[in-house]
Formats: C-alpha cells, structure tokens, sequence
C-alpha cells in the first residue's frame, strides 16, 4: 500500500505530507464526512458502537472519519500515540481541565497565559472549587515548586507564551512527577516543538491558528498517550465541544503547507524583529530569535523555529494607536498564524479582559504591540512597518 506512512524518522515537514491518510483510500485529499450518525446492523451491532472508545461509524459527537484523519495527521506530527480534536482551543482547555480535576483539585498555571486560557481558570474552575496557583514562567524551578503533592493535578504551561513569547522549560517540565502536565504549543506549531518528547503528558494547540494556518476554521487539538486520551474523549463526549468536519478537513489542507508556511512566516519574522530592534521609536522587540532575548539560550535547545510571532513596545497608548491607524498591507486583527500579517494591540484587545494589575503582571504594557507574521513579502512588510513607525510631521 502506498499510505502505509514513511518511517518514524523522516523530516517532519515531510510527515506533514504523507501523515493523515488511513482512511482515504487512493484519494489524495481526504473526504469530508458531513453525516452526524451511521446505522447499524442490529441490537448487538449498535451496542458494539455505543460502547467502544472512540469507535469511527457510530455518532459523530464521539467520531468522525475526517476529524480522525486530522486527528491522525497530528498525532504523526507530535510524535503522539493519539491525538483528539476539538470545537477550538478553548474547548481543548476547558475538556482537558474538566476531565482531569475535580472539586477540591489544585493547578499550577503560568501567569503569562493566552487570556481565555486565564479567565476559564479565574472564574468556571474557581467557581466548581478548583484553584490555581500562578507562577512566573521564565523562573527556573517555578513550576515545580508550585506543585502540591496529592492535590496538584494539573500542571498548566504555554510556550511560547502570549504576548511576550516567553518560554517555559520543557525539560523542566517533563521531569515533573504526580500531575499531569500539559502545554499550550500554539505558538511553536508542531513544528516548531515537540513538548512529549521532552516528556510533557500533553501537547495542546488552537488548530485554529497556524496548523489550519488560512483564519478559515476554529479547531482544537491535544496529542498523548492513548490511554490518557481515551479518559479525557470519555469526559469530552458529554461537554460537547465536538469539532466540525469541515474545520477538520480544512486544518487538514493546512497541515499539508505547514512546512513551507512556517519557514517564510520564521524568516520574516526574524528579519523584521532585527529592524524593529534599530528602530529608534521602538523600545523593545521581544522575539525568541534575538540573541538578546532574555531566553534566546533555551530557545535554541528547544525550539526547531523560532516562531512566527513577534512583540515590540512603542512610547505609549496613543503612539500605538498611531502606529495600528498608519499601517497599509498588515491587518489590524487578534489571531495569529494566517496567511495576513496581523497587529494587534493586547491591551485593549486580547488582553482587555485583565485588571490594571493583572497586565502589568503579565507584561501587557500600553505600548505592546503583537505581530502575526503572514506571507507576504517580507520587504513589503518592512516597508509597512517602517512607514507606520514614522512620526507624522
Ligand atoms: C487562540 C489561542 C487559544 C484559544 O483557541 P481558540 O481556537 O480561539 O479557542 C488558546 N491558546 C493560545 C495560545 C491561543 O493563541
């Protein structure tokens, strides 16, 4: 058979090509399975379905073969026994959260978290009595120290983080015994990291953003041990936040660019870092790339890219206002990973959720500025950038 897979140790550009395809047959694009049910043969037939984990032509909130082909395609990628999708990110979050803690459970979560991530810890989990101590991600140790024996079950970090893109040691983090540890690896993509490989329990991502890679579908995803997943589908089948197949055939198509995507999204981005960096209306560029960011060391052992997003300060709220208003070919918009250039200013707008003290807490500053770097010309880009900077006479 020509979809038997390649070998385990192929790039995983290519394995973003061949992964996915069990169940297509020939068809070099995957089917979208529309049906939301499948019949059965009979009484014993249907309990068969009713009672497997996971089984493909039973009900599509607990199966569906396209969603299982994106689902395939991921766990290739993270080097995962599985992978399980979701309506989006924040289904993935709040599924994770819900299936593994109980009233009276404790996380440990890192204060620089993407801010939905931090609301559904500060108010549904408060409120049903689970709580989280928050840390500070770049303190080595941090985490660790954090965890209560017994009561810890979850041990939550994102990496690169959002906005600031600070990293948390995955290493670090895999060496943690007794909860579960999970990481937000949005902002890497798969291929930018491989949390499990560092010994990570779960690797999670807003498919939503760079895997579908086109602001054309809204999709979450978690990769791990079979096991674990299964106990976590068990939960996820009664919450409900069921993928869409066609989110799935979508982030799918996505996948199969991944590689060529993040390389120029990579480039861009560091090369527009640099110029932001002698830029003398910016104060600080923050981007795991420079040799001056303050993780840039750890960055190089963990990460394959350095990613695709950048942040930088300018004076104050009105400067960036001016900066957003001047723009030509990038996009005022939240999200990240597309193929536009997106700017976003976190303050008032992903980040508008947070008190004062919460921002300043996280780095949220009223002169930060986040860049989704897309795919157009990089010397367009610069272009751009340069122009808004300017000061208008
Ligand atoms: C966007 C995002 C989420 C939430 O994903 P949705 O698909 O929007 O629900 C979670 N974590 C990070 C780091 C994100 O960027």
């Amino acid at each position: 058979m020509s979809n038997d897979g390649p070998s385990p140790d192929v790039a995983p550009e290519t394995l973003a090509i061949t992964a996915g395809r069990e169940a297509s047959g020939s068809s070099l694009a995957p089917a979208l399975w529309a049906s939301s049910t499948w019949e059965s043969e009979g009484l014993e037939d249907a309990h068969r379905r009713a009672t497997s984990v996971r089984h493909g032509d039973f009900y599509s909130r607990y199966s569906n073969p396209t969603v299982r082909s994106f689902e395939q395609a991921m766990a290739k990628l993270e080097g995962a026994e599985e992978s399980l999708a979701f309506a989006s990110g924040m289904g993935a979050v709040a599924s994770t959260v819900f299936a593994l803690c109980s009233t009276g459970s404790h996380i440990v979560a890192q204060r620089q978290l993407y801010a939905g991530t931090l609301a559904f810890l500060q108010g549904p989990c408060r409120r049903m009595g689970i709580d989280t101590t928050f840390v500070d991600v770049a303190t080595p140790g941090a985490f660790a120290a954090a965890v209560e024996p017994g009561r810890t079950m979850l041990v939550l970090a994102e990496s690169p983080s959002n906005p600031r893109l600070e990293l948390a040691d995955l290493d670090e983090l895999g060496s943690i015994r007794g909860p579960f540890t999970v990481v937000d690896s949005t902002f890497s993509t798969p291929l930018g990291q491989q949390p499990l490989a560092h010994g990570v329990d779960i690797a999670l991502h807003s498919a939503t953003k760079g895997i579908a890679g086109h602001n054309d579908a809204t999709l979450g995803v978690i990769s791990g041990e079979a096991d674990l997943l299964a106990e976590i589908w068990a939960y996820s089948v009664l919450h409900g936040a069921t993928p869409s197949p066609f989110d799935a055939l979508n982030a799918l198509r996505g996948i199969r660019t991944l590689g060529v995507r993040t390389r120029q999204q990579n480039e861009s981005a560091r090369s527009i870092a640099i110029t932001l960096a002698d830029h003398p209306e910016v104060r600080a560029v923050h981007y795991p790339g420079l040799s001056e960011h303050p993780q840039h060391g750890l960055a190089t052992k963990q990460l394959r890219q350095y990613g695709t997003v950048l942040s930088f300060e300018v004076a104050d709220r009105d400067t960036a206002a001016a900066f957003l208003s001047r723009l030509c070919t990038a996009r005022v918009a939240t999200s990240l990973g597309g193929p536009e250039t997106l700017v976003c200013h976190p303050a008032t707008s992903t980040h508008a959720s947070l008190t004062p003290a919460e921002q300043v807490a996280t780095g949220v500053t009223d002169g930060l500025l986040r860049v989704s770097v897309g795919l157009e010309d990089c010397a367009d880009l610069i272009a751009d950038f340069e122009h808004a900077l300017e000061t208008p006479a």
